[in-house]
């Protein structure tokens, strides 16, 4: 395999479907988004946490953190954790093929009631692909624990998405939101910390926006 042309993936119907409401139905509660992500960032902190107490390639001992990192000048805002991380049967598995049945069943029950939209986002949780009600372009780097190097995975949120090698990275997960246009206001520190403070409180790991503590 030539791991310098990115290898291109079609989405799942059911994500297609999803990622489609997402983008184009589901605009009124955005922001819990960023709750979706570092939902996940946590679980990823939870499995390295696991593994460093069973596994041998993960023993080394580590300060398990999520990042958040506003890009204003480039609108794009970083969601980075140092947990697992993902191979690339992972990215494919995890953010490609499957739709989680979470996922799944929001999109039974969201057919046809936007007025419903805030309580059953709330209720299933969307998952990572509630990225794109953020974002028009979203980049997972990602190495996981296991792999020496890592990955990109990149998508617009159409139909497709790619993945390719990618060097110099640290274990874990970084999600590069490209935020759509007016939505400024998430590289905002005052708007990030209104959101954390809203949904991230119970998150067991410490969480940054830039360098501060929050
Ligand atoms: P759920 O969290 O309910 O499993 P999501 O759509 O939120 O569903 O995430 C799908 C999967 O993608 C996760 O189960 C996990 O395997 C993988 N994943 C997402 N974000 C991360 C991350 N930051 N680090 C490692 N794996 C992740
Ligand atoms: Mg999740």
């Amino acid at each position: 395999m030539d791991q310098k042309t990115p290898e291109k993936f079609t989405f799942q119907a059911e994500i297609k479907k999803l990622l489609d409401l997402l983008s184009h139905s589901l605009y009124q509660n955005r922001e819990i988004a960023i709750r979706e992500l570092i939902s996940n960032a946590s679980d990823a902190l939870d499995k390295f946490r696991f593994l460093s107490l069973t596994e041998e390639t993960a023993k080394e001992e580590q300060h398990l953190e999520i990042r958040l990192e506003p890009d204003e000048e480039n609108k794009v805002l970083a969601i980075s954790d140092n947990g697992v991380g993902m191979t690339h049967a992972e990215l494919i598995e995890n953010i490609g093929t499957i739709a989680h049945s979470g996922s799944l069943d929001f999109l039974k029950n969201a057919a046809g009631d936007e007025k419903e939209e805030v309580s059953l986002i709330g209720k299933f949780g969307v998952g990572f692909y509630s990225a794109f009600m953020l974002a028009d372009k979203v980049e997972v780097l990602t190495r996981s624990y296991q792999e020496e190097s890592g990955w990109k995975w990149e998508s617009d949120g159409t139909g497709a998405f790619t993945i390719e090698a990618q060097e110099g990275l640290e274990r874990g997960t970084s999600i590069r939101l490209h935020l759509r246009k007016d939505l400024d206001e998430y590289t905002s520190d005052t708007r990030l910390k209104f959101i954390l403070k809203k949904y991230s409180t119970f998150v067991p790991y410490p969480i940054k926006l830039g360098d501060e503590l929050v």
